[in-house]
């Protein structure tokens, strides 16, 4: 009979609780690993059995992996702030670096086959002629957190090819919106990324939004990125369980909606979802920031038979309003 064991390794943060949620809907059994360094207790799903610790102790993991058979981990936890990353770049590579070594040594010791990895746009860099981004793309990332990504998709490359364990490494465009019931959603403190701040915003929590530069080389000046539904990123990765199950070899896929928006086009549409002025100026540009960043997912489609659900950024934004509307402050109460 298939093992349908996993270890959510991150599950008690923002994309990983979600990734719970999907696990558990279909019927997965589910272990959490989380140091709750970012994470919220309170986003942990009942349901699981979670082990609070560090994916650097090895000796931690390996505590989890003799008692639980583990089929696959899917590695979420990391830290992923670019501007925090460009300050502080040695605690993303002792995390995020150190956290896949450890990791690897201790699914090679305890015999675990399966890893999907959460790696990131953020590994292209600045792509030549903002086209879109596909797998073979060059990878020369221009901030230290993609650049720990990609170190970390090179050292489980490494791996798997001399020990027994095959990887999906998913490479996520930007990860939005929320669970449609509002229980779960993003609540990072400090909050950076575009969509909940837009929601602060428009909540009356924060007077003005600052757009990061309107000088980049797009038509409207602001960043393009590629927003995603983190349901149907969670979707991505019950396919990746699927095809590593089932073909027990390694692959790599860009996971895009394909559509990109500028950062007015975001705060636009936020204006009209939710009906409110939402203050905002422009600022400096923010380090690290590349001007484009869009997926091809046509090998996702095409190999995972992934299909995106929402293919419009005001349903994404609409799920992100209703978690902002039912938890003002977060997982604080
Ligand atoms: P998050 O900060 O909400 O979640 C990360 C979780 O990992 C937290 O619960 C944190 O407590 C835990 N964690 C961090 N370091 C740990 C460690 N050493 N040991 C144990 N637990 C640890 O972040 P998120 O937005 O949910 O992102 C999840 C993953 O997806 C990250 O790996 C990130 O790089 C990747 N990703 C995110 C996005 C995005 O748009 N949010 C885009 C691309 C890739
Ligand atoms: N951004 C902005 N103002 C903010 C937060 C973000 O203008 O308060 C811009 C940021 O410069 C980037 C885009 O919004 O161009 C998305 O940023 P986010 O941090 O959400 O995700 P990233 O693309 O860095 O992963």
């Amino acid at each position: 009979m298939e093992n349908k064991n996993v270890l959510v390794a991150g599950g008690a943060g923002y994309i990983g609780s979600h990734m719970v949620q999907k696990l558990l809907d279909d019927n997965y059994h589910v272990v959490v690993v989380d140091n709750l360094s970012t994470g919220h207790r309170a986003a942990i799903n009942p349901k699981v059995t979670f082990y609070e610790g560090d994916t650097r102790d090895k000796n931690f993991l390996d505590n989890v992996f003799e008692n639980e058979n583990i089929n696959t981990v899917i590695h979420m936890d990391a830290f992923s702030i670019v501007p925090e990353s460009m300050k502080d770049p040695l605690k993303y590579f002792d995390n995020n670096v150190i956290g896949m070594i450890k990791l690897l040594e201790s699914m090679v010791d305890n015999h675990v086959p399966n890893i999907v990895f959460s790696s990131t746009a953020a590994t292209f860099g600045n792509p030549i002629n903002n086209k879109k981004i596909s797998e073979d793309d060059p990878q020369d990332p221009i901030n230290p957190y993609g650049e720990s990504k990609l170190m970390m998709e090179k050292i489980m490359k490494w791996v798997s090819q001399s020990n027994d364990i095959n990887y999906v490494a998913l490479r996520y465009f930007n990860a939005s919106g929320a669970h449609p019931s509002g229980k779960i959603g993003e609540d990072h403190h400090p909050e950076t990324h575009l969509i909940p701040i837009v929601m602060q915003t428009a909540y009356g929590q924060q007077e003005v939004l600052k757009i990061f530069g309107d000088d980049y080389k797009t038509p409207d000046g602001t960043n393009v990125r590629d927003y995603i539904h983190i349901d149907d990123l969670a979707d991505a990765h019950i396919l990746a369980l699927e095809y590593l199950n089932k073909n027990k070899d390694s692959n790599t896929f860009n996971l895009g909606s394909s559509t990109g928006f500028s950062v007015k086009q975001i705060v636009d549409t936020a204006r009209k979802v939710t009906g409110k002025p939402i203050n905002a100026k422009i600022s400096n540009r923010r380090p690290g920031d590349p001007d484009v960043l869009v997926a091809d997912s046509f090998k996702a489609r095409n190999i995972l038979g992934w299909q995106p659900k929402y293919d419009n950024v005001e349903d994404i934004i609409r799920t992100a309003w209703n978690w902002k509307q039912s938890s003002p402050e977060g997982y604080e109460n």
